[in-house]
């Protein structure tokens, strides 16, 4: 077989497990996979594949530290350990963003910026994030580093900025903590607004640090076409945009409800969100800070019951919480969107004892290479006498 792009990092780093497979049996494992877990439902349609299956993710990350020769290096982790697998170009990520990595990393010694030393505790850089709009190729560094004092910022700006004229922000992320969460609470703009803007679906949104922001975005065009089509609008509903984010499923559908509600427990993105109706003079649109499913609870107490939820959690799915109040709440119309398809299945099997029917299920390659699945799903309470 031919053109199947063999990684030399593929062992160490983990990230790509169908590595060598060619694209279309990637997508025939994704479909089999999807199918076995949900054709219980509903008939589970072909999988939307992505025509530009290489350099696809609008965000890098990497992270920084020495070697046993104390030479900096950059990379991902290696799964389920602190070790830094050297990465310079990886064949899913955006190759201008890697170029930024790189270009990082050969900076710091010339003006004398230390690495964090896991191992000794001393040092300052961490990490290194780049986020690329890829409609309008804006682009956002995040440094990640032990403390906010960064030595020759002027001398690093204007070197990054000559060497990348597309960088419109650049932030420094303190991280005093040790854990898995890569960004700590505090972001300091060194450069620009603070955040890029890009276009999807015929919109701009504004993308703050810590805002979620799918990193597919050809493919997330066709996600949200689908979600927006399983919600079948006619200008007359109200929609509850649950695990909103920086507001796009809820904005792509504003122009075909009567108006919509958004949720979303980060206050960066709830911020985002708000900007972005403003941004693109949707005046039909809220959002609200915190829990979805509190969120869900305190809608059924006052008596406003959306006519459709759209709903997007993270991978660990929706909270009970949330699923019990949307089965009281009773919208006609529900649309799952999930990174997750475990718990997925699992929150679909509430949901279906509630008195749902899913009606559509339909598979989106967001990650190729990778064995990720997204799922969107309809859901709908036609004919079906509900739990109250
Ligand atoms: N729909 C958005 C974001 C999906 S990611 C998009 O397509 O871009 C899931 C989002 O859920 C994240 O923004 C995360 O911050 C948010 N989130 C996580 N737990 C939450 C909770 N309990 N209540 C509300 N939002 C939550």
């Amino acid at each position: 077989m031919k053109n199947i792009p063999v990684c030399p990092h593929a062992k160490l780093c983990g990230g790509c497990q169908y590595q060598g497979l060619a694209y279309a049996e990637q997508l025939a494992k994704k479909q089999a996979q999807a199918e076995a877990l949900f054709s219980s439902f509903a008939p589970v349609s072909p999988i939307l594949g992505a025509d530009e299956p290489l350099h696809y993710r609008n965000k890098v990350h990497a992270a920084f530290g020495c070697d046993r020769q104390r030479r900096i290096i950059s990379g991902v982790y290696q799964p389920g350990s602190h070790a830094i697998v050297p990465v310079d170009d990886c064949l899913i990520e955006d190759e201008t963003a890697d170029r930024i990595v790189c270009a990082i990393r050969a900076l710091l010694p010339k003006l004398k910026i230390p690495v964090y030393d896991e191992r000794r505790g001393g040092g300052w850089l961490r990490h290194v994030l780049v986020r690329r709009g890829f409609a309008t190729g804006e682009l956002m560094v995040v440094l990640v580093a032990v403390s906010p004092v960064m030595k020759n910022q002027k001398a690093f700006l204007s070197e990054l900025r000559a060497a990348f004229p597309a960088i419109r922000t650049v932030v420094l992320n303190v991280n005093e903590r040790f854990g898995p969460v890569v960004l700590g609470p505090k972001n300091k703009v060194l450069y620009g607004d603070g955040y890029i803007e890009d276009i999807l679906c015929g919109l701009r949104f504004r993308i703050s640090p810590s805002a979620f922001y799918q990193i597919n975005s050809a493919q997330c065009e066709k996600l949200y076409a689908k979600a927006i089509e399983f919600a079948g609008l006619t200008g007359t509903e109200t929609v509850l945009d649950a695990y909103c984010g920086v507001g796009t499923i809820g904005l792509c559908a504003a122009a075909q409800a009567k108006q919509v509600i958004g949720v979303e427990l980060n206050r960066e993105a709830v911020r985002d969100a708000i900007a972005n109706a403003r941004l693109n003079g949707v005046k039909n649109a809220w959002f609200a800070a915190g829990d979805a499913g509190a969120y869900m609870e305190g809608m059924l107490r006052e008596g406003r019951r959306p006519d459709v939820v759209l709903m997007d959690p993270p991978r660990a799915g929706s909270e009970r919480r949330f699923l019990d109040a949307l089965i009281r709440c009773a919208p006609s119309r529900v649309v799952y969107v999930s990174c997750a398809p475990e718990t997925l299945r699992r929150d679909l099997e509430i949901l279906t004892r509630g008195g749902y029917r899913v009606e559509a299920v339909q598979p989106v390659d967001m990650f190729p290479y990778t064995e990720h699945i997204e799922t969107v799903v309809r859901l709908t309470a036609d004919g079906k006498k509900l739990h109250l």
